[in-house]
């Protein structure tokens, strides 16, 4: 059946209820005080600050401070929200959506399905003990198998890797995190900065391995996972594993649209995708070829793609947004071009003031060019002030000024 509302205000369908959709709602409501709004979630769940899951590893989820909007606060903004509803196509022809059970039209759309995280072909990987992380209910099923653990192992050591290690470590079970890449954070950090923030996480009694990856896994008698094997041949004892090696943007449902998309659906500035009245925002959208995976970036691409598909003109500005860290009791902040982007040429060579604290894994380095700030890369008490920096980028201000902002 198509459900088509009476009236002749204009009907904005939002699929996804996480960060970027409800921004976008939000922001559709702000827009036009008349649009229906009707947002649309496969689970069944209000919206929740996904990016805090892990502080629920180890205790019951605490639902009134994970959610973020109850029920009244949608019917106070006559914001429909479909629980339990999922999206399966869309009718681009027809301008429709089609759901378990229903069909919807639509004046405007926003795509607003994030990511799913990736389980790479592992043997043995179906073993219980065996976990990813991206949902609610995946907490519930770690927190089952963290009941009796004595040993974990974290597969990748990117954000969700080292935030769940964290966790999982101060429950008082020995945790080993193996990243594949020689280095943790080897696309954010420097080799001193990576060099300090391994320093933290192995003073927290984490064991760090870098530069090993897992082949499979290695179970009991009753189908448990007892051991990861790695692909040279060493075992590392587990109880339970999570693995964390990256996200998929979920983009399955749109395969057949005609919307252009290479891994991401494909956006402009405006959060428009190649069809017109159809916008993606968040971790399904890669805008101008640039992908974030960012809490606070899928919450602002929300926003301007729910004003647009309300009828307004807003426009995203890619440059300047930070890459932001905070775990294992520190803080990682880097910015624009930490030194590394391109060879140091004679015609304008990096200069850059660096200072490394190894007793506080504490590091800053600044780095210019020709005269400017050009970006900078902060790890533990100068991060907490980078927003003073973020302003400051590409202005002719000296390394003196900046240290003086950084250390007091
Ligand atoms: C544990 C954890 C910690 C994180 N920490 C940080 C952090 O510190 N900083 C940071 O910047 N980012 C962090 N992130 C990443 C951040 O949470 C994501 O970038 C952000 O959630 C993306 O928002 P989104 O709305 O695009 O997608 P999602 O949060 O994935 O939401 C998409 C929603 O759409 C729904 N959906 C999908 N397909 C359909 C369909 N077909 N029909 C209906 N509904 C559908 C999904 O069920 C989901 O609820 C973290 C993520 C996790 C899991």
């Amino acid at each position: 059946m198509t459900n088509n509302y009476s009236g002749s205000s204009r009907q904005i369908l939002i699929v996804g209820n996480g960060a970027a959709g409800l921004s976008a709602a939000k922001a559709a409501r702000a827009q036009s005080p008349e649009a229906k709004i009707i947002m649309f979630g496969e689970d069944n769940r209000l919206p929740y600050y996904r990016l805090r899951l892990c502080d629920y590893i180890g205790k019951s989820v605490d639902s009134d401070k994970l959610q973020i909007s109850n029920e009244e606060w949608f019917e106070k903004n006559r914001i429909i929200i479909e629980l339990s509803r999922k999206v399966t196509a869309i009718d681009v022809e027809a301008r429709k959506v089609i759901t378990n059970g229903k069909e919807y039209s639509y004046d405007s759309l926003v795509l607003a399905t994030g990511s799913t995280p990736i389980m790479p072909p592992f043997k043995n990987k179906e073993l219980s003990g065996i976990h990813t992380i991206w949902t609610w209910e995946d907490i519930v099923e770690i927190n089952k198998s963290l009941l009796d653990a004595r040993k974990a192992v974290v597969i990748g050591g990117g954000l969700l890797g080292l935030e769940a290690a964290h966790k999982i470590s101060n429950l008082g079970i020995d945790v080993s995190l193996t990243e594949f890449m020689p280095r943790l954070l080897p696309k954010q950090l420097d080799e001193e900065g990576s060099e300090i923030f391994s320093g933290k996480v192995q003073s927290l009694g984490i064991s760090v391995f870098c530069g090993k990856s897992a082949a499979g896994f290695e179970g009991d008698n009753h189908g448990h996972v007892t051991q990861v094997h790695m692909a040279d041949d060493t075992l590392a004892e587990a109880d339970v594993v999570i693995v964390t090696v990256g996200v998929a943007p979920k983009t399955g449902i749109f395969r057949n649209s005609g919307m252009s998309m290479n891994r991401c659906l494909n956006v402009n500035e405006k959060m428009e995708t190649s069809i017109k009245g159809i916008y993606a925002a968040g971790d399904v959208a890669s805008i101008n070829g640039t992908w974030f995976g960012q809490w606070t970036v899928a919450a602002k691409q929300g926003q301007i793609s729910g004003t647009n598909a309300a009828g307004g003109n807003a426009v995203y500005n890619t440059t300047g947004v930070p890459y932001i860290l905070s775990t294992m009791g520190t803080k990682v902040v880097c910015s624009g071009d930490t030194g590394d982007l391109q060879p140091n040429n004679s015609d304008m060579p990096y200069e850059i003031d660096q200072k490394i604290d190894k007793e506080q894994f504490n590091y800053s380095k600044l780095v210019f060019r020709n005269g400017l700030l050009v970006g900078y890369i902060l790890i533990g008490e100068p991060a907490k002030a980078f927003n003073k920096l973020q302003s400051l980028i590409k202005t002719s201000v000296s390394a003196d000024t900046i240290n003086k902002i950084l250390y007091g």
